[in-house]
């Protein structure tokens, strides 16, 4: 009795034999291959994390193992090419924070200048009025100066007059 291999029709006299004739023949895995069909106890390793994989998953494997030396290039390459997006986005926040904070100190800038104009304006208002004032208050000082003199002699003159009528009429009135 013979068993024949569905894939390369190779007669093999027992099951069993026929089984790892399937699994590691790599004639009969590469027609297998090629009819799309995975033979899931069809294992094989990779040779550089030796782990096992179906000869179809070992082919993707490959191409992602981190241990494979050019997979490992590779996985640097975009690793550094991750952290470049990355620095570039962190550039771009920097000088978005630039902008923001160069905008918010020319804010505050020109407030203070509005400020500074404010006082500076007052303080010409004041100096101003304090002139004003204080030219009123020359002016008052000299009309007072004018005045009090002729004020005095006229009350003084004024008083001793009726003081004395009045201490006259007093007298008199008294000693009636
Ligand atoms: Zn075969
Ligand atoms: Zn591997």
């Amino acid at each position: 009795m013979s068993y024949e291999c569905k894939y390369c029709n190779k007669k093999l006299s027992t099951q069993s034999s026929l089984t790892l004739h399937q699994q590691t023949t790599i004639a009969c895995l590469s027609i297998q291959e090629s009819m799309n069909i995975i033979t899931v106890n069809t294992r094989v390793t990779c040779d550089y994390c030796k782990q096992s994989f179906t000869k179809n998953n070992l082919s993707k494997h490959m191409k992602v193992c981190k241990f494979r030396p050019n997979n490992d290039l590779t996985h640097k390459d975009n690793e550094i090419s991750r952290l470049k997006d990355e620095l570039i986005k962190k550039d771009n926040e920097i000088s978005r924070l630039k902008d923001e904070f160069t905008h918010q100190l020319q804010l505050e800038t020109s407030i203070l200048k509005v400020k500074l104009e404010i006082y500076k304006e007052m303080a010409e208002n004041n100096r101003d009025t304090l002139d004003k004032l204080s030219a009123r208050a020359m002016h008052t000082v000299e009309e007072i100066a004018k005045l009090p003199i002729e004020v005095n002699n006229n009350t003084i003159d004024w008083d001793i007059s009726e003081n004395s009528n009045y201490e006259e009429d007093e007298e008199y009135t008294c000693c009636d």
